[in-house]
């Protein structure tokens, strides 16, 4: 199969023919259709987070569709529709799963990083772990709903806004969270890149009340913060925007280093939090509650051959949503 290939950190991916995967008795193989590009791809490949497998399939954001099963397998059949998201195991016996708490495993796999993902024609996963996906948008409009969408479910659950909620870097989570958000009655505050206009339009286009540059102050206290760019500084930005008691979600799996800030801009019951991975429940959860009103998320799509030039055209901010390779 072709596949787009990570040798070694910081360097290009290589696109080359591998051998197709084999299912485990516990795995689903699925030909891929669509898989997202996500900013942990960025980070995984720029070395900012350590030691994945190499050679590496990135990519956990995947549509596909069962091709074969493992004969342990329960509950799929061959031709079902499935989506693969970053939580590919977990051990089912740490401290953390037993408490429900499976995005904490001390033994997790992670979807093209521990593990081979979706920038390929084919990609094996647990079972278990895939998610059953029903008809309805396309396979490439649905890829970013599996990491983009599923995280920025996860972060605005712990947000829990009465109200007011700002959302600090306009891309592929923020354009699902802020449709999900308006339509449960929150108000979006959404903060972009300095006098990036065309995002500001974009986010009160999906429903934002007011959308302005990191560095400003919203018009009204926000009862929550969710800050998915990677950059540290918006933290203690955020933190002057929020009412007391209110909450800084960091929605990221790297951010800059967060510069020092006054105490008093904490005091007062103000929390920082951040959110790591998923469980398999909030993927049941977020599907149902995007099921009942008609999502829609903005895709701009590259041939698989084309995900270096993917990965680069998300560093720099070229488009609005997101990024998904499309594999024929
Ligand atoms: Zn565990
Ligand atoms: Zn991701």
């Amino acid at each position: 199969m072709l596949a787009m290939i990570l040798k070694e950190q910081k360097k290009p991916l290589v696109r080359e023919e591998i051998p197709k995967p084999v299912a485990k008795d516990d795995e689903l193989l699925i030909k891929v259709k669509a898989c997202g590009v996500c900013r942990t791809d960025l980070h995984v490949k720029d070395a900012e987070l350590p030691h994945p497998k190499l050679p590496l399939v990135l990519g956990h954001e995947i549509v596909g569709v069962v091709e074969e099963m493992g004969k342990n397998v329960r509950g799929f059949q061959k031709g079902d529709r499935v989506g693969v998201p970053w939580l590919g195991g977990t051990c089912g016996a740490c401290e953390f799963c037993n408490e429900g708490q499976e995005n904490l495993c001390n033994n997790a796999l992670y979807t093209g990083y521990l593990t081979d993902g979706g920038f390929a024609q084919y990609a094996v996963c647990k079972a278990d772990f895939a998610i059953p996906l029903r008809p309805g948008l396309s396979d490439t409009q649905t890829a970013p709903l599996l990491c983009a969408g599923l995280i920025g479910y996860r972060a605005y659950r712990k947000a829990a806004p009465k109200k007011t909620l700002g959302v600090y870097g306009f891309g592929a989570a923020a354009h699902i969270l802020t449709q999900l958000a308006t339509f449960e009655g929150k108000e979006v505050y959404a903060f972009t890149r300095d006098k990036d206009i065309k995002s500001q339009e974009f986010a009160k286009q999906l429903g934002a009340v007011w959308a302005g540059d990191s560095s400003s102050l919203p018009p009204v206290q926000l009862d929550a913060a969710i800050i998915f760019a990677p950059v540290g500084e918006l933290v203690p930005l955020s933190l002057k925007a929020l009412k007391k008691g209110g909450r800084c979600i960091c929605g990221g799996i790297h951010m800059s280093d967060i510069p020092s800030f006054p105490y008093k801009d904490l005091w007062e019951e103000r929390s920082i939090q951040s959110v790591a991975n998923l469980t398999r429940k909030d993927g049941k959860d977020f599907f149902a509650a995007i099921a009942r009103f008609p999502i829609q998320t903005n895709v701009t799509i590259y041939p698989l051959e084309k995900a270096n030039e993917a990965l680069e055209d998300l560093r720099n901010g070229k488009f609005e949503g997101a990024a998904v390779l499309e594999i024929p």
